[in-house]
């Protein structure tokens, strides 16, 4: 199984508003639906996601997040906002509710690791851009 892109982001206060969102949706990667204990896991309109309700991500203990180790490749990327426009991944935005992350990569390196991912897991890319193509058209934010 592959290894995770190492992004390297700083700044975090771990104050858990960005798990902490009610239903939000995060998309599960091939590694993470492997790893990730199933009854944390849930399909939403045919997308592996994780299980969440009005609290947030079931995954969420407290402010923290009971599977750092092994959490989505989504989790590790957050806050980046990384799109594939025109076929070229493209960083929309870097920042969190609380405003404080910060990536300590360059945008290069970045798109570089994630280039690199996208080869070994590309279904995953293929899921992320069919979901926020079904989201846009009910105007949800993902
Ligand atoms: S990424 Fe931002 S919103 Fe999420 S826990 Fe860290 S500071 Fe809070
Ligand atoms: S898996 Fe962990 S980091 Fe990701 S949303 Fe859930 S609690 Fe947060």
């Amino acid at each position: 199984m592959y290894d995770y892109p190492d992004i390297k982001i700083s700044g975090c206060q771990k104050c858990g508003q960005c798990c902490a969102k009610p239903n939000v949706l995060i998309l599960l990667d091939r590694k993470a639906q492997q790893t990730i204990d199933k009854s944390l896991q849930d399909d939403w309109k045919g997308f592996p996601v994780m299980k969440s309700d009005k609290n947030g991500c079931a995954a969420l203990d407290d402010k923290s997040c009971s599977i750092y180790d092994i959490r989505p490749f989504y989790c590790r990327v957050y806050p980046l906002d990384i799109r594939e426009i025109d076929g070229r991944l493209t960083i929309i935005s870097q920042t969190c509710e609380q405003l404080s992350c910060r990536i300590k990569d360059s945008e290069k390196d970045i798109l570089k690791k994630i280039t690199d991912f996208r080869k070994k897991d590309p279904e995953y890319f293929s899921n992320l851009k069919q979901l926020r193509y079904i989201l846009s058209t009910d105007g949800t934010s993902f």
